[in-house]
């Protein structure tokens, strides 16, 4: 990677940007209001923006190794927060891939150092739904089906914020749990039942 040639693309895209908006940049300084928030995996082959096909200011973004939710990581949660509360988005999207480096990881049993609290979640989510995975014989079948759990479970984690229940109530926020798939390019919808999730969390999780 030429990180020299990195500047050269910059100048090209503002250049690509002002020939068809010369007030494209004066507009995107002006501040955000984005409708949505995407947590996704920091995979460099799944992009946020470029896979949803929307431009800059349309997308919160935050992304980890495995899209997780853990409700004791701080940055997850302050950018949760920030979301809801100030940008007041109507959607969040938790986006997890097939073929996900920190899926597999948790698959295994390997000393990872800093990395085994952060994939011991993960873990949680295998020990979670052992019953159901245990009797998937196909390994890559196996670990597909991890990933897309491992999205319905940080969508509970994401449903668990006091302030996500509260927008609920109030403007209808809603949680999606998509899968891309690497190996098609599509994005997947699981369709969590979210009303049905949010009825179980509440019965536990709620907090006023
Ligand atoms: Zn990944």
């Amino acid at each position: 990677m030429d990180i020299k040639q990195i500047f050269k693309n910059n100048q090209n895209w503002v250049q690509t940007k002002l020939n068809v908006d010369s007030n494209y940049f004066n507009n995107l300084s002006k501040g955000q209001n984005p409708d949505i928030l995407y947590i996704g995996c920091s995979d460099s082959r799944v992009t946020a923006e470029e896979l949803m096909g929307v431009s800059p200011g349309e997308a919160f973004v935050h992304r980890n190794i495995a899209n997780m939710v853990p409700n004791t990581d701080l940055s997850v949660m302050s950018v949760i927060d920030y979301a809801v509360l100030h940008l007041k988005v109507n959607h969040i999207v938790v986006c997890g891939h097939y073929y996900c480096g920190g899926v597999k990881a948790a698959m295994e049993s390997q000393d990872l150092g800093i990395l085994n609290p952060w994939l011991r979640n993960i873990r949680d989510v295998y020990r979670t739904h052992r019953k159901e995975l245990i009797e998937i014989n196909d390994e890559d079948k196996r670990y597909k089906r991890l990933v897309e759990l491992n999205v319905q479970e940080q969508c509970i984690n994401v449903i668990k914020t006091a302030e996500v229940q509260r927008a609920y109530r109030e403007r209808g926020l809603i949680v999606h749990g998509w899968v891309f798939d690497i190996h098609s390019g599509r994005l997947i919808d699981l369709k969590i039942d979210f009303s049905k999730i949010l009825e179980n969390v509440m019965d536990i999780y709620r907090l006023e």
